[in-house]
Formats: C-alpha cells, sequence, structure tokens
C-alpha cells in the first residue's frame, strides 16, 4: 500500500509504480517518490490502468528511448491533491478522471482550425517530462530521476498530470447499475477512443462509406465501432487472429480477411497481399477508406492501395517503429490520400466527453473489450497475456 508522509497533501507521497529501466526489458514494481502537484497540475490516486500496445513500443525504446520510465498511458483515478492555481471548478479532491495524451486550449492556431487535433499550446510530449522540463517522480533509493509517459504515467498509484491532459468523468455511477464498471474508463483513454475517432474525426466518413480495418486490437475494434456509428455500409475487417471475428462482428464488422487462411506455402508468388484480398471483397474497386491498426510499416501502403481510385483515404493509426516507408507512387498519385492521425482526430475538450458520455450511456460495446485482468504486481504478465489470441485488453487493477 502507498503511504502518505504526512497528512499535508502538499507532501511527497511514496507508493509502488512499475518503472522501466532499459530497453525491452521488464518492469519492476517498486517503490517511488511522487511530488506535489505544482501550479496547474494534479496529483491523482490511480484506480486503473491498462495496457495499450504502444507501451510496448515505447519499453522498447521508441521513438526516444528514455530510461528508467514509468510506463501506462491508460487509466482512470480520482483526484488527490490540486496545484494552487487550478480552478476548483475544473478539477478538485475526489473528481474521477482519465489522463489524455493530445490537450486543446481552444486558442492556439491548430486549435482553431477543423483540421487538426494536436494543440500547440500544450503539445503532445516525447520527452518524457512535464510541460516545465522537469519530471516529478524519483526513485526511493538514490532519489533517480524517472521519466513519465506522455503528459502521464498511469501504471503508478498516483500520478502528477497538468491539468490541459485530464478529462472529468462527470457523474459516472449516478445511473446506478445501468452505468459501466469505471475501469472501463480506462479504455477510453488511449485504444479505442483513438480508434473510434478516426472514421468520426480524422476521416469525417460520409454515411453509405466502405471501410477497411486493418488490425483489429482496441484500436481496430474501436475505428469498426466508429465507422458504424457514422453509417457506413460496409465494414471489412483484416487480421491474422482468427478469434478477432468474432469480436469485430460483435463491433458492427460486416467482413472479415484472414490474410494466412490465403497464404500458400507452396505458391508464395502468387499469395494475394492484403490490399488485393480487399479489393476482391469490393468488386475490384477498393475501399471509400482503410485504417492501419496493426503497426505493422508495410500495411500503410497496402492500406493506400486498398482505396479506391481518385478519391480513397488511408489513415495510419499503428505506429511503426520503421523511420521510413515505401509506398507505391502510381497508388498516391492517382487520387488517393495518406493521413496519419493521434488519437483519431479527437479534441481532447470537445470530443473526448462526447465519446464518455456515450460510453456511461452503454451505447457501445466496452465489455467486449475487457479480456483479462491483472494486478499491478503482475504486470509483466499483462504483455505475455495481450500475446494470446483471445486477448483484447489486459485491465490492471491499481
Ligand atoms: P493490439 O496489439 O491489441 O492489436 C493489433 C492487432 O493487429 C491484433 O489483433 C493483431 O492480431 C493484428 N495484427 C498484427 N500483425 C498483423 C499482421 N501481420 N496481419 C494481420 N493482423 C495483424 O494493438 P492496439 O492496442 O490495438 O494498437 C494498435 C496500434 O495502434 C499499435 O501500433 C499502437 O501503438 C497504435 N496506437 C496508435 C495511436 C495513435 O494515436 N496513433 C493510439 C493508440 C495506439
Ligand atoms: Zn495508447
Amino acid at each position: 500500500m502507498s503511504e502518505i508522509s504526512s497528512s499535508c497533501a502538499s507532501q511527497v507521497i511514496t507508493c509502488k509504480a512499475a518503472v522501466c529501466w532499459g530497453v525491452g526489458e521488464e518492469c519492476k514494481v517498486e517503490d517511488i517518490q511522487v511530488e506535489p502537484p505544482q501550479k496547474c497540475e494534479v496529483r491523482v490516486k490511480m484506480l486503473y490502468a491498462s495496457l495499450c500496445h504502444t507501451d510496448i513500443v515505447i519499453s522498447k525504446g521508441y521513438p526516444i528511448p528514455l530510461f528508467p520510465r514509468v510506463l501506462g498511458h491508460e487509466g482512470v483515478g480520482v483526484v488527490e491533491s490540486v496545484g494552487e492555481e487550478v480552478n476548483a471548478e475544473d478539477f478538485k479532491q475526489g473528481d474521477i478522471v482519465i489522463p489524455t495524451f493530445v490537450s486543446e486550449c481552444q486558442e492556439c492556431e491548430n486549435c482553431l482550425s477543423s483540421k487538426s487535433n494536436l494543440c500547440l499550446k500544450y503539445p503532445l510530449t516525447f520527452s518524457g517530462l512535464m510541460l516545465d522540463g522537469t519530471s516529478r517522480m524519483s526513485t526511493v533509493k538514490g532519489q533517480k530521476m524517472l521519466y513519465h509517459l506522455f503528459s502521464c504515467s498511469t501504471w503508478s498509484e498516483y500520478m502528477v498530470v497538468n491539468v490541459n491532459f485530464l478529462a472529468k468523468l462527470h457523474n459516472w455511477g449516478a445511473h446506478g447499475t445501468t452505468t459501466p464498471p469505471l475501469s472501463h474508463a480506462s479504455f477510453l483513454s488511449c485504444g479505442f477512443s483513438t480508434g473510434f475517432g478516426a472514421p468520426w474525426k480524422e476521416a469525417k466518413i460520409e454515411r453509405g462509406s466502405t471501410v477497411a480495418v486493418i488490425g483489429l486490437g482496441a484500436v481496430g475494434l474501436g475505428a469498426v465501432e466508429g465507422a458504424r456509428k457514422q453509417g457506413a455500409a460496409r465494414i471489412i475487417g483484416v487480421d491474422k487472429n482468427e478469434m478477432k471475428r468474432e469480436k469485430g462482428i460483435a463491433f458492427g464488422m460486416t467482413d472479415f480477411i484472414n490474410p494466412e487462411n490465403h497464404q500458400s506455402q507452396h505458391d508464395q508468388d502468387h499469395n494475394k497481399s492484403v490490399s488485393e484480398l480487399i479489393k476482391d471483397c469490393t468488386d475490384g474497386m477498393g475501399v471509400d477508406y482503410c485504417f492501419e491498426c496493426t503497426g505493422v510499416a508495410s500495411f500503410i501502403n497496402e492500406a493506400l492501395v486498398a482505396t479506391k481510385m481518385g478519391k480513397g483515404t488511408a489513415v495510419v493509426i499503428g505506429t511503426s517503429s520503421s523511420p521510413t516507408l515505401q509506398i507505391d507512387f502510381l497508388s498516391l498519385m492517382s487520387g488517393r490520400t495518406l493521413k496519419g492521425s493521434m488519437f483519431g482526430g479527437l479534441r481532447a475538450k470537445t470530443d473526448l466527453p462526447i465519446l464518455i458520455n456515450k460510453c456511461m450511456n452503454k451505447e457501445m460495446q466496452l465489455d467486449e473489450l475487457l479480456t483479462h485482468e491483472v494486478p499491478l504486481t503482475d504486470i509483466n504478465q499483462a504483455f505475455e497475456l495481450l500475446k494470446q489470441p483471445e486477448c483484447v485488453k489486459v485491465l490492471i487493477k491499481i
């Protein structure tokens, strides 16, 4: 259990956190110190967290190897204390919150444009530090500084976050038994919301569109759900894991392609690519929109080629650790659009609350995402579980 060094909330807290000490190393659950929140920050007691594929990519040192580091960027918790400049109407002790990795100042060039959700005033950071360039966490032994992950680090009993990277869950539980368990809210901080936002806010798909989603993890299933809610006529899911067929259908997928069912060991030269398989499903035309949600670099080109000539759009959501890509020039020249997306184009203040409300009203099937649960002390098991075919989301009980 964590221990508050004094009854006063403005003290350093010693608590348990999952620390990754180097590239590809297992996490160590150990005592760390978490400083009080500064002026525009909040300290949160984490209740639940979850594992997103991005945590795995980052534990492998991508895009910048910053260690030792407290991982985790999905979660839900309760405000323990607030900095002196935090407006009580915004956040106060006891509020239930989820961290976000993008912010929205509603003033900067990007926030004022309808084209971007990437705030310039409070930018998405890859430095592993707070906006002032320092950390709020250190080891107990030796007082070594610990890096944060994005604007937060959720695999810790306590974490400090700038208020601009926080969404409040108003009245969660007020609907009594009809409200989903609070743990589900942790899935909204990144993966599922990112996928859901991509057809809605990033691609702004039209009703009746044909859509393909490559990769049916939490992100891809979110994209299937988002496409369904936007009125897509067909939603083709692609995954090498056969167990994702059933999951995809639960979220509104209309067709499933398992590329491995179309591969022949004897005739590898004639094996069909993912884009060919998607085109086969659409009379050779391709889809209006294709969402890449695996992080497999070569699928970015496949996503582009799988879209319609003259007007198709491929949206890249999966995080590839490959720094460069090969793109088919003629496909691009033939009027297709290739677009990258952070957080599915969702704006932290404008759009995320809409999604939270949909979740609270059970308009989305978040139950389908939760397949496994581990305590924080077994965090390394979560990495193993995510490799299991039946796994979608591992909930981490803090
Ligand atoms: P996940 O591991 O749960 O799901 C990935 C899915 O892709 C799995 O179902 C897997 O079977 C499938 N897949 C992998 N390789 C495949 C292949 N070769 N052929 C067919 N299917 C394949 O991951 P997730 O948490 O859903 O995240 C997906 C990706 O999105 C990751 O790269 C993650 O880093 C990235 N991500 C990006 C953002 C963003 O804002 N851009 C946000 C969250 C996650
Ligand atoms: Zn994530």
